[in-house]
């Protein structure tokens, strides 16, 4: 068994995109927000973001869900835990 300590952020609107939130001390934009169905139907919002990687300080963008904001601090290469990540 293996217990893992969940934390995220809720995000409310209005939606205003290029607003800027700021998360544990790291800026990130809200870029776009795309309509979106969950698998039990319902309808919700993909939040698209662009954040700074704290460890190149190049841009990147990810999707997160509206009631699950959960930041990357890293671009995907300067992630620990980065899936999909192959060598080469
Ligand atoms: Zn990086």
């Amino acid at each position: 068994m293996k217990m893992t300590k969940v934390s995220y952020w809720k995000v409310t609107g209005p939606f205003k995109i290029g607003e800027c939130v700021t998360v544990m001390g790291r800026d990130y934009v809200l870029e776009d927000v795309e309509p979106y169905v969950t698998k039990q139907g319902a309808g919700s919002s993909l939040l698209h973001w662009r954040g700074q990687c704290q460890t190149c300080g190049g841009r990147f963008s990810f999707k997160t869900g509206r009631t699950r904001f959960q930041p990357y601090a890293n671009c995907e290469r300067h992630r620990p835990y980065a899936k999909g990540v192959g060598d080469g």
